[in-house]
């Protein structure tokens, strides 16, 4: 399909008129997107972390559906996902109460941290990057010192969107072509993670609570909690995932996250780390994992 270059994502076609907008590592889009056609308008879900990126992003989908983005679904707080909204104002900006009140309080706070700090914080990671001795380490925190750059090279410009919309657990977005649901069922990766689903095409959008190969960062919620967060999800029984990161997975990915958080806590409390999940990539996020499940520092 000719367009589909873009220096910040590459598109990959998962349905009829639904696409993951897949991140080129180090680009400043840092996370995955999804574009869907609804029939009278887009809804684009998740906005990457530059606004260079989220503006490339905003044009790929009108691009491809050729009709304008009225929707935008930030599927929780973190910067990688959210400071692109910029390019979308207009649409109706959704999110989650806890999450919305969570980007209102903090971007500003991060973005003045950016601009005042104006790149030593950059070159300290830089510097910590080249000091890796695996040189799979090293190159990817690389990436996410390249991801930094970006931003700080667009930094002038950044002047947040924030959400507009505020639900509660559950919306549906009727398109005159196809439903939208974006669900929650609590929080593990942060205070409140959200999904979007379609229920026809049985496409799931997922943000960051499943990785694909690697670790997920859980920094919230209550382990006991966590398979309660994930049952829900994998009874939607989703074909195909697009994960806030890597590339585009399926149901399986979405049961390996269930067993995945189940399973923490029994490895926080000395059981060894089994197959496949030993093989994951993102060691030290597992490390860190092990040790917010053993709690109880919170
Ligand atoms: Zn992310």
């Amino acid at each position: 399909m000719p367009g589909n270059e873009s220096p910040y994502f590459r598109i990959q076609e998962i349905g009829d008129g639904i696409w993951a907008a897949l991140a080129k590592p180090g680009s400043g889009a840092w996370s995955n997107a999804g574009i869907v056609h609804l029939g009278d308008s887009a809804l684009v879900i998740d906005a990457m972390y530059t606004p260079a990126a989220g503006a490339a992003l905003r044009e790929a989908a009108e691009r491809l559906t050729k009709k304008s983005v009225r929707w935008l679904v930030l599927t929780h707080r973190d910067y990688d996902h959210v400071l692109g909204a910029q390019a979308f104002s207009g649409a109706t900006v959704v999110a989650t109460g806890v999450t919305a009140q969570s980007i209102q309080r903090r971007v500003p706070e991060y973005v003045a941290a950016v601009r005042a700090d104006g790149g030593e914080y950059v070159a300290s990671l830089e510097a910590e990057a080249r000091e890796q001795d695996d040189s799979h380490e090293r190159l990817q925190r690389l990436a996410v010192v390249s991801e930094h750059r970006a931003l700080l090279q667009d930094v002038d410009r950044l002047a947040p969107l924030y959400p507009n919309m505020a639900i509660g657990d559950e919306l549906t977005i009727h398109g005159s072509g196809r439903q939208a649901q974006v669900l929650s069922f609590g929080g593990v990766h942060t205070e409140s993670d959200s999904v979007v689903f379609l229920p026809e095409a049985r496409v799931l959008f997922c943000g960051d609570i499943v990785q694909i190969g690697y670790h997920p960062a859980v920094r919230h919620g209550t382990p006991q909690d966590w398979p309660a967060v994930m049952r829900p999800i994998a009874d939607l029984e989703a074909d195909v995932v697009v994960s806030g990161h890597g590339p585009v997975g399926s149901r399986e990915d979405v049961l390996l996250a269930e067993r995945y958080y189940y399973e923490l806590p029994e490895w926080a409390a000395g059981h060894p780390v089994p197959e496949p999940f030993a093989s994951w990539d993102a060691s030290q996020t597992l490390v860190a994992n092990l040790r917010y499940a053993a709690g109880p520092v919170r």
